[in-house]
């Protein structure tokens, strides 16, 4: 179906020395150019089928499709496979490794072979939209970890991916900065690029996304519209998920007379 960007048949992955599966026949489809909230309890397989998505591990058994056909792991599949699927660690610690933002930001364009003049062109916007021009000579190091995380997130948009994957972007942010990223996601969601993240934030994922892939101990326990997950709850109760503030209000609007008197608004 060509409407489905990447697809996971029957995955299974385990770490080496571990006894129990991290990915236990995960099997599910990612829509081209659609927003997907991925969400569950630490340890149910998010971040493991992020490193499936753009070859970091293969899977033990089953496939992986991406554009229809199964994932190519020769060095020449892999390097075509990371120029269509960028993925921005949770720690940006793990992502940067230049000494310099500018020099951060340049290093995959010009490992691509792009020649010098355009590349620093394509940084320069990149830095110029996401503000951080101010910062381009200054060492990653030195940066904050707001700071970090947008110089991340510029690292994997210059090379106009098809499929970004974000592994928890908001985690241990300032308010500040989590708005800023999201607006960050937005503006790449709005310019057709397909979106994939991880959140625990289940207010965000229930006015963000456009569908929910709710992971519990290595597969798939559930996927819908937030509306439809949300409103189950046997499913929240399974994958300990709280529902959103706005449907608890919704369904108990005694809370807001409470807060009505308690505040005398
Ligand atoms: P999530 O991102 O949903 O929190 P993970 O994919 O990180 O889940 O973890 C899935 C399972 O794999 C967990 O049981 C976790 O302990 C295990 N795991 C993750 N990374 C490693 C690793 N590098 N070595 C061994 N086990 C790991
Ligand atoms: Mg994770």
């Amino acid at each position: 179906m060509d409407d489905i960007l990447l697809e996971a048949k029957n995955i299974c992955y385990t770490y080496e020395g571990e006894n129990t599966p991290a990915l236990d026949h995960l099997s599910l489809q990612i829509p081209r150019g659609k927003k997907i909230a991925c969400m569950g309890s630490n340890g149910s397989g998010k971040s493991t089928f992020f490193l499936c998505c753009n070859g970091i591990h293969k899977p033990d058994s089953g496939t992986i499709c991406y554009d229809g056909k199964p994932l190519d792991y020769s060095r020449r599949g892999l390097l075509e496979l990371r120029s269509k699927v960028g993925i921005v660690f949770q720690d940006p610690d793990n992502q940067l490794f230049s000494a310099s933002v500018f020099q951060e930001i340049s290093f995959g364009l010009l490992s691509m072979g792009m020649p010098e003049n355009e590349a620093r062109k394509k940084v320069n916007e990149i830095m110029e939209l996401l503000g951080i021009t101010p910062f381009a000579h200054k060492p990653v190091h030195a940066l904050s970890g707001g700071q970090k995380k947008i110089v991340a997130i510029a690292d994997i948009l210059v090379m106009q991916p098809q499929l970004i994957i974000f592994d928890e972007p908001a985690a241990s942010l300032d308010p500040l900065h989590t708005d800023l990223v999201h607006k960050i996601i937005d503006l790449a969601a709005a310019q057709g690029i397909t979106i994939l993240m991880a959140t625990h934030d289940v207010d965000y994922a229930f006015e963000w996304a456009d569908q929910i892939l709710l992971f519990h101990e290595g597969k798939i326990l559930s996927t819908g519209t937030p509306q439809e997950i949300f409103s189950n709850e046997k499913i929240l109760q399974t994958a300990n998920l709280k529902p959103p503030t706005i449907l608890s209000i919704l369904k108990h609007p005694e809370i807001l007379e409470h807060y009505r008197k308690e505040l005398r608004l």
